[in-house]
């Protein structure tokens, strides 16, 4: 190549639009099938615990507020997830799927690694409840059980 051809190509790159994206200034355009973080609908859960026994790295809780009444909370632990999404072919009630919003998933802590799903009002029980095991007993106080 020489110098005179190079000159040739700066000068019609000046007039041509970039070619790289903008990222994270623009957030492009994600294919529909991306794996990404995985989310949860309770609306239709039966609580079976299917997903949480078939996911491979033992990503997933699912936590009883009240069988009867068919109150769950899900705990999801993005930091040991895979994405292989075995649990969304397991539930046959269609309540687990790949985010199509949430796939920027860096971070300088583990803090949004860890995922309550559920009801709101069931997320608020179960917090209180682990909030009142940690007052009456310290050494219990890391997990919402
Ligand atoms: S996508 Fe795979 S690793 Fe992630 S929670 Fe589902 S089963 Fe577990
Ligand atoms: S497999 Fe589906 S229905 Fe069963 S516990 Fe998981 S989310 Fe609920």
């Amino acid at each position: 190549m020489t110098i005179g051809s190079m000159f040739g190509d700066v000068f019609r790159s000046l007039f041509k639009k970039p070619v790289t994206e903008r990222y994270p200034f623009q957030r492009p355009r994600i294919p529909e099938r991306l794996r990404a973080k995985v989310v949860w609908n309770p609306e239709n859960c039966s609580g079976c615990q299917l997903c949480v026994k078939d996911c491979p790295a033992n990503a997933l809780e699912l936590i009883v507020v009240d069988k009867a009444s068919k109150r769950f909370v899900m705990r999801y632990h993005a930091d040991r997830c895979i994405y292989c999404a075995q649990c969304i072919e397991s539930c046959r009630f269609k309540c687990l799927g790949f985010s199509t919003e949430e796939w920027e998933l860096a971070s300088a802590n583990k803090t949004p690694f860890e995922v309550l799903y559920g009801r709101n009002e069931d997320i608020q029980f179960l917090l209180e409840r682990a909030a009142q095991a940690c007052s009456e007993q310290p050494d219990e106080c890391r997990e919402v059980k």
